[in-house]
């Protein structure tokens, strides 16, 4: 699905570079549909990038194309990543950047995973 400001899925992107193992990344939990790592610029004690493992160039592309099954795995991965992290308690954020207006860099979606501290009313 073509997203304003960003084209259509650049198999080229950090994202899909760092799926296919052509650069690092510190992972922190992997499974069928999901892939979890710390960003390289953190803006909280923990700040973590959560993406799917196939090419959604967005969350308006993940939400219209990826199945039920692919859309549910993805939602667990990331309850799960946070669980891992003893984060339920006192609690985290999650943001998902959306096209230009969204501030989204890389086109390949992502869900971030912040805490580990208190948080402002929002990250902008
Ligand atoms: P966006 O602005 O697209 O929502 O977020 C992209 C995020 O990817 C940013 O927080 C940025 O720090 C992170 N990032 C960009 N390049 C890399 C990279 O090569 N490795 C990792 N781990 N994170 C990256």
């Amino acid at each position: 699905m073509p997203v304003p400001g960003l084209g259509p899925y650049d198999d080229g992107n950090i994202f899909a570079r760092i799926l296919r193992g052509e650069i690092p990344c510190r992972k922190i939990f992997e499974n069928e549909h999901a892939l979890a790592f710390h960003d390289i610029a953190p803006q909280a004690p923990v700040h973590v990038l959560v993406i799917p493992k196939l090419p959604y160039v967005s969350f308006a592309d993940f939400s219209a194309k990826a199945s039920p099954e692919a859309i549910a795995g993805f939602v667990r991965a990331v309850g799960q990543v946070a669980r891992d992290l003893g984060l339920d308690e006192p609690g985290y954020r999650l943001i998902a950047s959306m096209g230009a207006d969204g501030g989204q860099e890389v086109p390949h979606f992502h869900v971030h995973l912040i805490g580990g501290t208190r948080l402002g009313r929002m990250v902008t």
